[in-house]
């Protein structure tokens, strides 16, 4: 039997209605005599709570206590998804990470999948089993202990499911029916997109668009997994939704295929340092080991030996890079005049592999940005995208005009 993954996010399994309704889903692709797996995220809003609960308990938790906790929201739904199946004359049965097993490495809240041995779940399905539902989100540590793979790591465990079992697709249910060439709610003429490279939604994902988690396209681009990203709410045909695949599947592409953004970004500036071999390293392994997300990097030319150092971080690390920065400064690692931080910034981007073979990419976007009086604050580039720092108040602005301007409303 050909196999296939179907993943429901939290809005689709958010109540019992929801559940049922995701259940005659499953049951559509069972008719067509697939052996399903269905993977379920804990109901929306409730991994939220559960974190909550375990700040408010200890708020320098043992992580491994904090994994066990934030599990257990996707045992209560995958349970409650096989029992709604077996009501609908379905052989189903629910299956915990550690059951399968799914194991991982002991990173507690940001583990990785190291391997998936099928035979339990394939002994289950030559035994008539139809679907295994199986727990998002979690897995098992060398050590035995329960592990999370880190906020919409659901996603991830679709994906690693579907390389694992060599499925035909992996099907991700969510609250939107597609991937779009931007964000619906801050531009109003964003298209969506029927097929995306994996490339492309790698790079949308990690600049920001929230659809998949950023290191399931990166699993589904190793392994080749088919992923469609479609709704739940919606009557679903064969063609709907968004299929991330291959670049070779797409005939027809746009220069560029989205615009992404990132509202809650700071740009961090070290005045006056001096300018010798290693003090990038300097600044950056405090940084790094103090856990801050480092983005855009830029140095000044130097004059008299010193330089200005600027780089990016989400703004809810400002705090911790400040500290790692004095820290450094305090031991006479580094030496700077000031620190200066601006945490008004925001992030956008355009995305696609046609910028590969086409230049003019960088000058149509600044150009744009230009018209609308936006002022550029850093810029940073790779083979396939293009992004600039701008303050925040501007960001809708920005993100419409840049769509505007490649035209992304248009199919190519
Ligand atoms: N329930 C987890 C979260 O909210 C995992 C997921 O839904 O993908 O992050
Ligand atoms: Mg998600």
């Amino acid at each position: 039997m050909p196999t296939l993954v179907m993943k429901f996010g939290g809005t689709s399994v958010a109540n019992i209605d929801r559940i049922h309704r995701a259940a005659k889903r499953v049951a559509v692709e069972v008719a067509k005599g697939y052996d399903v797996i269905v993977i379920v995220s804990a109901m929306s809003g409730k991994t939220n709570e559960l974190v909550g609960w375990v700040n408010e308990t200890s708020p320098l938790y043992d992580a491994r206590e904090y994994d066990a906790v934030v599990a257990s929201g996707e045992n209560v739904t995958a349970g409650l998804m096989a029992l709604r199946l077996q009501e609908m004359d379905i052989p189903a049965r629910s299956w915990q990470g550690w059951q399968v097993p799914v194991l991982t490495t002991s990173a507690h809240s940001s583990a990785r999948i190291e391997d998936i041995p099928s035979e339990n779940i394939t002994r289950k399905f030559g035994e008539g089993m139809k679907v295994a539902v199986v727990a998002g989100f979690q897995g098992l540590s060398p050590e035995g202990r329960i592990t999370t793979l880190g906020r919409g790591g659901s996603d991830t465990t679709a994906v690693a499911f579907a390389a694992a079992f060599g499925a035909e697709r992996c099907d991700i249910y969510t609250d939107v029916d597609g991937v779009y060439t931007t964000d619906p709610r801050i531009c109003d003429k964003a298209r969506k997109l029927d097929k995306i490279a994996f490339e492309e939604m790698l790079e949308l994902a990690s600049l920001g668009a929230k659809v998949l988690q950023t290191r399931s396209v990166e699993l589904a681009m190793r392994y080749k997994v088919r992923l469609r990203v479609l709704s739940s709410f919606e009557e679903q045909s064969d063609e709907a939704g968004t299929l991330v695949c291959d670049e070779e599947e797409i005939m027809e592409n746009n220069v560029v295929s989205g615009v992404a953004y990132s509202r809650d970004e700071a740009k961090m500036t070290l005045i006056s340092v001096a300018d010798r071999p290693g003090i990038a390293g300097k600044i950056f392994v405090p940084l790094a080991e103090a856990g801050v997300n480092v983005d855009m990097i830029v140095q000044n030319i130097s004059e008299d030996g010193r330089t200005d150092m600027t780089f990016s971080c989400p703004v809810d690390q400002v705090i911790r890079a400040k500290k790692a920065l004095e820290e450094a400064h305090a031991r006479g690692d580094i030496n700077f005049s000031e620190l200066v931080t601006d945490d008004g910034v925001c992030k956008v981007s355009v995305v696609g592999i046609g910028m590969r073979s086409h230049t003019g990419v960088a000058a149509k976007m600044f150009e744009a940005l230009a018209a609308e009086g936006v002022n550029i604050k850093v810029i940073s580039t790779s083979e396939i995208k293009v992004s600039v720092l701008i303050d925040r108040k501007y960001m809708e602005l920005a993100v419409q005009a840049l769509h505007d301007a490649f035209e992304l409303e248009k199919v190519a």
